[in-house]
């Protein structure tokens, strides 16, 4: 396994791969790998000849009052890891190589500013979109490997690469849970013991909502106020939006019909937390 720090090594690693007829599976992550990570690295693993895996916490994502100073960073950690796996590129780049001074153009996927997380993180997925188009312009990979715990980024991104004729295929992979439930993060870490405990809760609350729609509630207004009623038994939480949305447009659903995303942020502490999952309704209810 080989650290690469540089831009035109990875290129240059890209295309004698890609010249020899062999496939690379590629996985973004800002570092700080856990289990969820490693899914996305075996699954890749699996499909493709090559693995790269970038870790760079990239730093336009970040707000003016968010946590890219403390967020966590541990490359030794992460490349004993990624060797287990059998990666075969860390792709590390230093963050002047990725924004050079003078650094002008940002790719922003257009209606989105409004929804879900968007609208509480300005910027953030202008951020996202940038430096994912930017790393898939280096890596070249043929399939790229991404989280539905983080699922309004999953969309944007398979938006731009449609929307920008990138040649790559984007993967969904499922999100990966302790075992009672709270999905893991990264940020996970920031976390006290009472936080964590009560960070189950975000599970639950989806899991109820979803029981809800299999029992024939269509209603998002009535299963969003029980979410919020089981969240708030919990001391340490504060929730920042529920949303039931169409899978696809991300937009309020007025009734629930056929698949929808149950979407939440919740701050516990100073940590925010977001999880989401995906519920269907009957036809014939
Ligand atoms: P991050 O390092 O947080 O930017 O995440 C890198 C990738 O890992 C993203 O595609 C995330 O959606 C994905 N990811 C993060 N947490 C999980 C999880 N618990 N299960 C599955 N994928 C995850």
């Amino acid at each position: 396994m080989r650290i690469v720090r540089r831009i035109k090594e990875m290129r240059s690693f890209s295309n004698a791969m890609h010249r020899k007829g062999k496939t690379i599976g590629f996985v973004p992550t800002m570092g700080a790998l856990h289990q969820g990570h490693l899914s996305l690295i075996r699954r890749a693993r699996q499909d493709n000849d090559k693995v790269v895996v970038s870790i760079f916490v990239n730093p336009i994502q970040f707000g003016p009052r968010e946590d890219f100073r403390k967020y966590p960073r541990d490359l030794k950690r992460d490349t004993g890891m990624c060797r287990q796996e059998g990666v075969d590129i860390i792709f590390y780049p230093e963050t002047k190589q990725m924004y050079s001074q003078d650094y002008k153009t940002y790719v922003f996927v257009d209606g989105q500013d409004e929804l879900l997380c968007a609208k509480f993180r300005p910027g953030h997925f202008k951020g996202v979109a940038t430096v994912v188009t930017k790393l898939l312009n280096i890596v070249s990979p043929d399939i790229a490997y991404f989280g539905q715990k983080d699922a309004q980024q999953a969309i944007i991104i398979k938006k731009l690469v449609c929307d920008l004729n990138i040649p790559v295929k984007i993967k969904v992979m499922p999100t990966i849970r302790e075992n009672y439930g709270l999905a893991l993060s990264s940020r996970n870490v920031y976390l006290n013991e009472d936080e964590r405990k009560d960070a189950c809760v975000l599970y639950q609350a989806l899991n109820l909502a979803k029981g809800l729609i299999k029992k024939s509630n269509r209603n998002p207004s009535d299963i969003i106020l029980k979410m919020r009623q089981l969240i708030n038994k919990k001391k340490t939480a504060k929730i920042q939006y529920i949303s039931i949305v169409d899978l696809k447009s991300l937009k309020s659903a007025d009734k629930i019909r056929d698949e929808v995303l149950i979407a939440l942020a919740v701050w516990f502490g100073k940590t925010r937390l977001i999880d989401n999952i995906i519920a269907k309704a009957q036809k014939n209810s």
